[in-house]
């Protein structure tokens, strides 16, 4: 064996090989969750939110951390909803 160095072209097929999809950039999610409770607030009021906040929809479908948070804050805003209205 001449050497172990991984020729180039092989390096560079193991980096395609990674599912792009997966790889989730850690400041999508801070202004995924930044946007979340203008998202919530907008959504409970039935406007479309999908075309308002497209980026923060499409993320919630591909990461399961904010899709937590997500629900999280979707009960804080429900609870909040309903206490308004009984203290009419
Ligand atoms: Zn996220």
């Amino acid at each position: 064996m001449l050497h172990s160095t991984t020729p180039p072209w092989r390096q560079l097929a193991e980096q395609l090989r990674q599912p792009a999809a997966f790889q989730l950039p850690a400041d999508q999610c801070r202004q995924c969750q930044e946007a979340l409770p203008y998202f919530i607030t907008d959504e409970l009021a039935d406007l479309p939110v999908d075309s308002l906040y497209p980026e923060t929809a499409v993320h919630l479908d591909i990461c399961p951390a904010c899709l937590h948070e997500y629900e999280a804050l979707v009960h804080l805003a429900m609870a909040s909803f309903y206490l308004d209205e009984e203290n009419k």
